[in-house]
């Protein structure tokens, strides 16, 4: 009887590309992690050595200078990235979400304009729904578009948590155009917000879009987080997502669309982690002895690594089915949102189960756990807790089999 195909199985393109940010990540991403995590500085030459690599542009289509590869392989690639640092993938996760929402609802012109140069990472995407009193109730968001001629809009407000906030080009950020909709959610319009990358006050054309200093973070080092302040910024009408006539009051559909997407993402984050997880305890296991013998052949620690590394393959498996159903254009809401729930969570045991194996040293900075340990509960809360993960996945399997 013939088997059906694995989930895990990859074609050989993907296995190229696997392998190529494997070593990249073994030998530029975790000999620096380190360094850039202590200091909480952006890894600027490990960005450049992305660029080259075409990391900006994976899913971004050919014609517009990309490798237009699919969800799959980015998952793929996310997981790798990941599994050296999940703040690198940071970096990239908010510049995909931007992609995708231009591939998806953009015009042509507003693909022209920004593709080509989002895909060499010339200006990177960063995305922005949270505010400083709301973040699972998107709909809330008050952060205010306000039309002040023909051809400009005057956005005011304030906008919390967003990743690459100072040093992104482009945010694509969903914020209030009719006060009075109702429902809420179609009130929303994304808005494609350029700025000067790197400026925390800009100037001229950019007036009115400030950027206070990063938030200080346990974990996530590296990728600043920042709040946005929109203070009389003008937005001209061509820069809402697809349009002013299609995209006005559409862009809280359009965002849910990409978060997704963005749940495949965090998932892969999550496998990268709780893999990078299991192989260091694997290798501490072996090297650490207690009572005469290496840890690893005490049955109370092999039971940790056989929980881990079935939790890190249940997640692999479900992040891959999520991305292969979407890539193949059916359902994948529930599924998305299984994979997200499971890979974060899986994330976070693994994580901890190797610190605990790692027993002392693994609260010591002189072990790269340390650092797992801090950096996975960030993948518990972004793009929607675990709280919310599941009130969705129960929504979703209530409408598929309503009676
Ligand atoms: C490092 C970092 C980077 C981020 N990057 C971005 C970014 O780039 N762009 C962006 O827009 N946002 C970003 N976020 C924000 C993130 O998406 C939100 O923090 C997240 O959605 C949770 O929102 P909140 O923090 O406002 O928590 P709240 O919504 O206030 O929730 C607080 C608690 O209540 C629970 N809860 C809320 N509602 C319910 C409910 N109905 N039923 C049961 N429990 C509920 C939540 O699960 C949580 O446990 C980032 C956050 C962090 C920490």
């Amino acid at each position: 009887m013939a088997l059906a195909t694995p989930y895990t199985e990859k074609t050989d393109e993907q296995k190229a590309i696997s392998e190529m940010v494997r070593q990249f990540a073994d030998e530029q991403i975790i000999p620096q992690a380190e360094h850039y995590d202590h200091e909480d500085s952006f890894p600027e030459p490990i960005v450049e050595q992305m660029k080259e690599l075409g990391l900006f542009g994976v899913t971004i289509p050919e014609e517009y200078g990309g490798m237009g590869l699919d969800l799959t392989t980015y998952a793929m690639i996310v997981e790798e990235l990941s599994r050296g640092w999940i703040s690198i993938s940071g970096i990239v996760n908010t510049h995909f979400i931007g992609s995708y929402l231009l591939m998806k609802f953009g015009t042509d012109a507003q693909k022209q304009k920004y593709l080509p140069r989002m895909a060499t990472g010339e200006i990177r995407a960063a995305f922005s729904l949270s505010e400083p009193e709301l973040g699972s109730d998107v709909a809330a968001i008050k952060t205010a578009a306000r039309k002040v001629d023909d051809e400009h809009y005057e956005i005011n407000g304030t906008k919390m948590w967003v990743t690459n906030g100072l040093l992104s080009g482009l945010v694509f950020v969903l914020v209030r155009t009719d006060p009075a909709a109702d429902p809420r959610h179609r009130g929303l319009t994304c808005f494609i917000a350029e700025k000067e990358p790197g400026v925390a006050e800009n100037t001229g054309d950019y007036q009115g879009f400030k950027i206070p200093p990063k938030i200080k973070k346990l974990g996530y080092k590296g990728v600043e987080s920042t709040e946005l302040v929109f203070d009389g910024y003008s937005c001209p009408a061509e820069n809402i997502l697809g349009g002013e006539p299609a995209g006005l009051n559409k862009g809280f559909a359009q965002m849910m669309d990409a978060l997704e997407l963005g749940r495949v993402n965090v998932a892969a984050r999550g496998v990268g982690i709780a893999q990078r997880a299991l192989e260091l305890a694997l290798r501490y296991a072996q090297q650490r002895r207690t009572f005469g013998k290496p840890i690893a052949e005490h049955q109370a620690i092999q039971f940790k690594l056989a929980d881990m590394a079935t939790q890190v393959e249940a997640a692999r498996l479900l992040t891959l089915r999520a991305a292969r159903l979407k890539d193949a254009g059916e359902r994948s809401d529930i599924e998305a949102g299984m994979a997200k729930l499971f890979a974060s969570e899986a994330g976070r045991f693994c994580v901890e189960e190797s610190l605990r194996i790692h027993g002392g040293y693994g609260y010591s900075k002189e072990y790269e756990i340390e650092r797992l340990y801090r950096d996975a509960p960030l993948l518990l809360i972004g793009e929607g807790t675990s709280e919310i993960q599941r009130m969705v996945i129960g929504r979703k399997l209530l409408q598929r089999h309503r009676l």
